[in-house]
């Protein structure tokens, strides 16, 4: 009776509020948004459907968005595809070519027994980190495991990290989730809204034991376990704040045959070269005086286990630019064959002749591999993981993404403008969080 006692009176007044002016009436909180980011290495679907139980991925597919076709950069490694997740941008643009590649205007080799210095950032030629792009428009940001978060030139960018060291010296799954976890729960005036991090499982447990193997389903339920907790510390977010999860990886896997014999193929063809191999693919670096003519007629004789290309006439799907470091010339694999550069067998290989008088392709026992990746991103089992769940996400199935996609998603999420420049562009699962908004700024419609 009182209210409408006083509804009366306002409208006696000729003062009842209109819809708009009521709005100002009512005090909204705008939550405040946090992006978890995580990058599962070598995390294929067909390794996912054979690991059982993963209820924090089922989960994940129930309450999100996701999809089994997160396609990656080429070569289908992993160096070049982290880059890419970070940047959002080609290989053209970062500039890492592979897990392996030279820059012969620098006279430096990239990866391989270099591995720690493969995280520095100063390698990369353009594009933005997405905690780099975060922190220029002052939203505090960390990242734990990712290569190129810290670089030779800069320093560390972003406001929370760990320290960069040699690429197995990492610190543990456990410690960066207790990191993130921690982060997640800090509330004070200068809290992460961007986490992002970096686990090396499934990759090289599936290498070795399989795409289905026992081993690689236990590292899939780890990656579920660490999921899960990632999805309940978001959960408990302090009041006023809201969460996402986005889980992604830099490539598929696939059970591999025979290894390609590189080394015998460049002696008995006397090729001149420098090369960079790693999974699928190699880059050639001819040496002063070689002809490329010669070396592309010779490394057509093997059709049957690999495609020839010269630089300028690399196939669409590579986005690797024309620049020095992408080589002369480029050999791809077809599956199931798989490629390792020569200098990563022992001596021993060498005298008994496995660079001169083996086989062609040959099964490796070396190096117990049992699946790789590296291939035409068109080959399905290349093809990743995706998933986006919470804050924005508007549940459902992505048909397809692409691996430069990753960064301006993450970055919309935030409500923030992706790096500068960027090739990818969000998926259309998710939203901004709503513009924060103060008195009359809140009115709207
Ligand atoms: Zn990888």
């Amino acid at each position: 009776m009182k209210r409408l006692g006083f509804a009366l009176a306002l409208f006696a007044l000729g003062a009842v509020p209109s819809s708009a002016t009521r709005e100002t009436l009512v005090v909204t909180a705008i939550p405040e948004r946090t992006v978890v980011v995580v990058l599962f290495d070598g995390f294929a679907p067909a390794e996912l459907d054979a690991a059982h139980p993963t209820p924090n991925f089922d989960r994940l597919k129930r309450e999100g968005a996701w999809s089994r076709h997160l396609v990656p950069a080429f070569p289908t490694v992993s160096l070049i595809n982290h880059t890419t997740f970070e940047t959002g941008c080609w290989p053209e643009h970062h500039g890492i070519m592979s897990n392996i590649f030279v820059d012969p205007k620098a006279g430096r080799r990239f990866g391989g027994d270099n591995n720690g210095d493969a995280g520095d950032g100063a390698w990369r030629t353009g594009c933005e980190t997405m905690w780099e792009a975060a922190e220029r428009q002052g939203v505090r940001s960390a990242a734990f495991n990712f290569v190129g978060r810290w670089s030779s030139k800069t320093g560390y960018r972003e406001t929370y990290y760990n320290p960069e060291v040699q690429w197995k010296q990492h610190e543990s799954d456990d410690t960066i989730v207790d990191r993130a976890l921690k982060l997640l729960k800090d509330n004070g005036p200068n809290h992460a809204r961007l986490i992002a991090l970096y686990f090396s499982i499934p990759d090289h447990v599936a290498h070795q034991y399989g795409v289905t193997g026992a081993e690689t389903q236990a590292a899939v339920r780890e990656v579920d376990a660490i999921t899960g907790k990632l999805m309940a510390g978001i959960k408990a977010l302090p009041p006023g704040r809201e969460g996402t999860l986005v889980v992604g990886t830099d490539h598929g896997m696939m059970d591999v045959g025979n290894l390609v014999n590189l080394g015998r193929i460049m002696r008995e063809n006397d090729i001149h070269a420098q090369q960079a191999t790693d999974g699928a693919s190699a880059f050639f670096y001819l040496d002063k005086g070689e002809s490329i003519d010669r070396v592309e007629t010779a490394l057509k004789q093997y059709p049957d286990i690999f495609s020839v290309y010269r630089k300028g006439h690399y196939p669409a799907y590579a986005h690797l630019g024309t620049g020095p470091r992408s080589g002369d010339l480029m050999v791809v694999t077809h599956p199931p064959y798989w490629m390792a550069g020569p200098e990563l067998f022992p001596a021993w290989t060498d005298w008994v002749g496995m660079n001169w008088l083996w086989p062609h392709t040959f099964k490796a026992f070396t190096v117990p591999l049992k699946a790789t990746h590296g291939y035409d991103p068109a080959v399905v089992q290349m093809h990743g993981i995706f998933y986006a769940w919470g804050a924005g996400v508007k549940p459902g199935e992505i048909k397809r993404l692409d691996q430069i996609d990753v960064h301006p998603t993450v970055m919309r999420l935030l409500g923030l403008q992706p790096g500068r420049p960027v090739d990818g562009h969000p998926i259309a699962a998710v939203s901004a969080p709503q513009r924060g908004c103060v008195g009359l700024a809140c009115l709207h419609g």
